[in-house]
C-alpha cells in the first residue's frame, strides 16, 4: 500500500475528490495527506477529511498565496483557532514554508512561517514544509525555535548535504515526480543515498507532473510511478521499500501503522 503524503485534491482542476480518491485507492494509494494552501481552503480541507476516511489534512498558509495587503495578524490568529478546534483528522500544520523564487516579500514569508513553527510546536503537530532555494533558512528557523515535532520537506530537490541536515532536524524528505526525470541527476543521486527511514512519497497533485505526463494535471493515482523510479535508484527489494515508506509516512503524521 502507498501513502501520498502531499496532494491537493481540493483543487478544482482535479474535479470531484471522491473520484480522485477512488482512482487512488484502485492504484493501491490507500492514504492521502491534503495540505491546505490558503485560509479560504481550510473549511473545504476540513470537510473533505471528515467525509473520506483515507484522507488526512493539514492547515496552514502557503507562501505563494501571501499578499502585501493581507490581514496577516488576523489570519495567523485564526489559524491558531482552527488548530485549537481541529478534528482528529487534521494531523499537521501546513502547507507552509519559504520560497526564494517567487515575488512575495521574503520578510513576510519568514514572519508567517515562524508562526507556523510556533503553532506546530504548541499543538505537537508535524510541519508540511515548502522550501525552494531556502533550505538553510528553514533549518535556522527550526533550530532557533528548537522545533522537535518532525515533518516533511515536500518535493525535495537539492544536495545530499542539505537533505542530511534536514533529516538531522527530525524531518522526512518528500520524494516526488522530479526523480522521474533523468536530467534531475543531483536529486536522484541524493535520494539514492539517503537512509530509507527518512523518505516518504508524494505526488503534489495537481502539480509536479511525472515524466511522460508533462502538460497534464498530476494525480495521486500516479504515485506508484514515482515508487517504480525510486525502486530503480535504491538497493532494497520492492516489498522492503514499500513497507518502510508506508511506515515512515504513518510515523511522521502519528497515524496507526495498520491496514497494510
Ligand atoms: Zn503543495
Amino acid at each position: 500500500m502507498f501513502f501520498d503524503t502531499h496532494c491537493h485534491i481540493d483543487f478544482a482542476e482535479l474535479g470531484d475528490p471522491q473520484m480522485t480518491i477512488q482512482q487512488a485507492m484502485d492504484a493501491e494509494v490507500h492514504r492521502l495527506l491534503l495540505p491546505a494552501t490558503t485560509q479560504k481552503s481550510w473549511a473545504n480541507v476540513t470537510s473533505i477529511v471528515s467525509r473520506f476516511p483515507s484522507v488526512y489534512g493539514a492547515l496552514g498558509l502557503h507562501p505563494y498565496f501571501l499578499s502585501p495587503d493581507m490581514a496577516m495578524t488576523s489570519s495567523l490568529s485564526q489559524l491558531d483557532d482552527a488548530l485549537k478546534q481541529r478534528s482528529r483528522r487534521i494531523v499537521a500544520v501546513g502547507e507552509c514554508g519559504l520560497d526564494a523564487m517567487i515575488d512575495i516579500d521574503f520578510q513576510q514569508q519568514v514572519t508567517v512561517f515562524t508562526e507556523h513553527i510556533r503553532l506546530a510546536q504548541h499543538y505537537h503537530l508535524p510541519l508540511v514544509i515548502h522550501s525552494r532555494k531556502t533550505h538553510h533558512h528553514i533549518l535556522s528557523l527550526l533550530k532557533n525555535a528548537q522545533f522537535d515535532e518532525g515533518g516533511v520537506v515536500h518535493g525535495f530537490t537539492g544536495s545530499e548535504q542539505q537533505a542530511r541536515q534536514l533529516i538531522e532536524r527530525g524531518l522526512k524528505i518528500g520524494v516526488g515526480g522530479s526523480i522521474t526525470y533523468s536530467r534531475a541527476q543531483k536529486t536522484r543521486r541524493t535520494i539514492a543515498s539517503l537512509p530509507l527511514e527518512s523518505l516518504v512519497l508524494e505526488t503534489d497533485a495537481p502539480d509536479m507532473p511525472i515524466a511522460g505526463f508533462q502538460g497534464k494535471s498530476n494525480h495521486p493515482e500516479r504515485l506508484p510511478l514515482i515508487f517504480q523510479c525510486l525502486l530503480e535508484l535504491r538497493s532494497e527489494t520492492p516489498d522492503e521499500l514499500k513497507s518502510q515508506l508506508w511506515h515512515n509516512s504513518c510515523d511522521v503524521f502519528q497515524l496507526p501503522d495498520t491496514a497494510r
